[in-house]
């Protein structure tokens, strides 16, 4: 029986290696057909083409390396690791691997040759490797070189590169029998753009002598055109979103301007322009009966509590209920006060969602929030649980998040399902969103930007300062607190662990405590019981508590304004928006304030320069800029860490054109040309709705 050709629509089982378990696998991942391969791409490229010399690899660098074995050992330290020594005739080589198995214990002998690729990094005062590619050889087996650069493609699919790669290669190969939308020759000339079958080809299979920086090459008309494809499909789906989203039914609110006027003059103050202007802004949103859908940008300290709680008071004015979700207790419980204070004077019922909250007590909230009498709702995500009912909810408002999917909308959208209605939104963030980012990721929100601080702050005086000045920095402290002012101390981040954290603080804690008797000193972190960091929180509220040992618990939302000294230690193995964020502690109320950042000797170029972005700076908007630069904007979405990165091939930072372009040109294509749209969508998003989830 002739066998039925291979066609981009086949199902992935058609293909050698794919039975149903890894067609299951790959479905997950929203591929399909193997025309989906087609649009799977390489990020990188490994250059196995020729061996280096261990004398000549560059730090930082990936290369191939061919060795031989001296010696292998399971060294144990805090990490039990295995130790390759291994040399060539330029140099030696040290590999070191940190999980292994047995067989792989034996497989080391002495004189075994090993080719290894692998990046290159410095290890006690010789070049290293950490879990390198390696083929250990047999003692005749000749080393065969590839003649093109190896395509790397994303590890997140459980599948191998290499087998990725072949069946990418089935997939071009059907693709010269068939069309791809494209645009028009003249448009793509204009644009120095391949047309889309070549441009993927180029990017799968790497042609003899390319190198890999010829192909990531931003100019790369070849790279280009995947690129834009990728970012139109992108924007299309957001602007799709976005007007499906607007089909939606939502509450039209009525502004009551008495009510907001008696919320402002509680204050001590007037509104900034800024907070006037997008208190405005949200006010015209839930006017209209399609649901608010707004991201609320605004530096640390800018006010946006303020904002939101105009928002709430619009919601209760109307009669419906509002709830504010933070993203921990302590946050919550800070905004469940200032509810108190100035709400409760209007006569508005705020209640607060607390783990500490005692059953009894629990039931009767819960009751209340289910008959109406409860009109505004704080706490953290339990507020989306599923034994909260709510009466009449009209209103979320989500702090010190940027990021709300899909998900939790449609969570939101349940709790209010029996009005009938979509709730409005309101989120509200201090991480600032560069304009890239903004364009790709949040085209479908609509933003305010609060673009000023409250006047006469006095700008924070960042210092940078070695550690082993501590004891000039303890003494400065004490001098301070004699004034009645308080301080921060924030302790290293320890990612691996939230034990190792909290014990370094401990550490930190008791030093501090021993070197300074006389002062009330407070240790709070991620590993105590939340009551217990609440009653710290309000003791060092309440300026019972001079300093405050604490871990990065303390990054978002706390606000004291008698605190105006940050000591932050071991800088450097922060973020620079994370150092942002904790350094906006301070600086909040009338007296200058200053903030220390502490580093470990030696501080490389990098760190330096990293660190003098943050003392130089006050601009969330500028270090946010660097930040992204430096860390790429997985870490800033937090996709990073579920390998769930969004974007396939294109670089925000290096593909900014390309992404000004993408939002100019989709629109027009949607109008245009909505078969190609659609075919746009179907080839990088395909029905998938998550892909689109940010
Ligand atoms: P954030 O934007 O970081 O959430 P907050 O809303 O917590 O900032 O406000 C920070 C501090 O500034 C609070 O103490 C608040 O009372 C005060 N504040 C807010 N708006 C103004 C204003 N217009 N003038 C003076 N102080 C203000
Ligand atoms: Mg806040």
């Amino acid at each position: 029986m002739p066998k039925t050709p291979i066609t981009l629509n086949s199902p992935l089982t058609v293909l050698p290696g794919i039975g149903q378990a890894v067609s299951e696998k790959l479905n997950k991942r929203h591929i399909y057909s193997v025309g989906d391969f087609l649009f799977l791409l390489p990020y990188k490229y490994q250059d196995r083409t020729a061996i280096t010399p261990i004398a000549d690899l560059i730090y930082g660098e990936s290369a191939q390396v061919l060795v031989t074995v001296q010696s292998a050992r399971v060294q144990y330290g805090r990490q039990r690791s295995l130790v390759i020594e291994c040399r060539d005739n330029s140099g030696l080589l040290t590999i070191r691997l940190f999980h292994f198995s047995k067989a792989q214990m034996n497989l080391f002998k002495p004189d075994t040759r090993v080719l290894v690729y692998g990046q290159a990094v410095e290890g006690q005062g010789r070049w290293a490797m950490m879990h390198p590619e390696m083929k250990v050889l047999k003692s005749t087996e000749k080393v065969i070189l590839s003649d093109k650069l190896t395509p790397v493609y994303p590890s997140t699919l459980g599948v191998g590169s290499v087998k990725i790669s072949k069946w990418a290669g089935i997939a071009l190969d059907c693709l010269e029998k068939e069309t791809l939308q494209d645009f028009t020759d003249d448009f793509l000339q204009q644009h120095r753009l391949s047309p889309l079958k070549n441009a993927l080809k180029a990017i799968h299979q790497p042609q003899v002598g390319q190198r890999e920086s010829d192909i990531l090459n931003p100019e790369n008309p070849h790279l280009k055109r995947v690129v834009l494809d990728e970012l139109l499909a992108k924007q299309i789906g957001m602007l799709r979103k976005k007007s499906q989203a607007q089909l939606a039914d939502a509450f039209t609110l009525r502004i009551d301007n008495a009510l907001q006027s008696r919320l402002l003059k509680q204050l001590p103050f007037t509104l900034t322009d800024a907070q006037q202007r997008v208190i405005g802004e949200i006010f015209d949103d839930v006017t209209l009966s399609k649901p608010m859908h707004r991201l609320v940008q605004g530096d640390v300290g800018s006010g946006k509590t303020l904002v939101a709680f105009s928002a709430v008071l619009q919601a209760i004015a109307n009669g419906l209920q509002a709830v504010i979700m933070a993203p921990t207790e302590i946050l919550s419980e800070q905004h469940y006060r200032q509810a108190e204070k100035l709400l409760s004077s209007l006569n508005i019922h705020a209640v607060w969602l607390s783990g500490k909250t005692t059953a009894k007590k629990r039931r009767e909230l819960l009751a209340e929030i289910a008959d109406g009498t409860a009109q505004v709702v704080i706490g953290t995500h339990a507020l989306f649980q599923e034994e909260v009912v709510y009466h009449r909810l009209g209103l979320a408002v989500i702090d010190e998040q940027h990021r709300f999917g899909v998900h939790q909308r449609l969570l939101l959208k349940e709790k209010a399902e029996n009005t009938g209605k979509t709730p409005h939104l309101l989120v509200m963030t201090a991480t600032p969103i560069p304009r890239t980012l903004a364009m790709s990721y949040y085209a479908d929100l609509d933003t305010s930007v609060i673009d000023e601080l409250p006047p006469n702050r006095k700008p924070i005086e960042t210092v940078l300062l070695a550690d082993n000045r501590r004891t000039e920095l303890i003494e400065r402290i004490k001098a301070l607190v004699m004034t009645g002012q308080q301080v921060y101390w924030v302790c290293p981040l320890i990612e691996e662990s939230d034990m190792l954290q909290a014990q370094a603080a401990e550490d930190v804690y008791q030093q501090l405590a021993d070197a300074l008797p006389a002062l009330n000193i407070a240790l709070l972190h991620g590993r105590q019981k939340s009551d217990e960091k609440a009653q710290i929180i309000a003791d060092f509220q309440a300026n019972n508590i001079h300093l405050l040992v604490s871990t990065t618990v303390i990054e978002v939302g706390v606000d004291v304004p008698n605190a105006t000294l940050m000591v932050i230690e071991n800088a450097e193995r922060f973020g620079l928006a994370q150092l942002h964020q904790l350094r906006g502690r301070v600086g909040r109320g009338s007296e200058k304030s200053f903030c220390v950042l502490l580093f470990q000797q030696p501080l490389s170029q990098t760190a330096r320069q990293r660190l003098q972005v943050i003392r130089n700076s006050q601009d969330g908007f500028e270090i946010a800029k660097e930040d992204l630069k430096i860390r790429g904007a997985g870490e800033i979405l937090g996709t990073k860490q579920t390998g769930e990165m969004s974007l396939r091939i294109a670089d925000l930072e290096r593909d900014s054109e390309l992404l000004e372009m993408a939002f100019n040109l989709a629109q027009q294509l949607m109008t245009d040309n909505s078969a190609m749209a659609d075919e746009l969508i179907a080839r990088w998003v395909g029905n998938a709705e998550e892909y689109l989830d940010v």
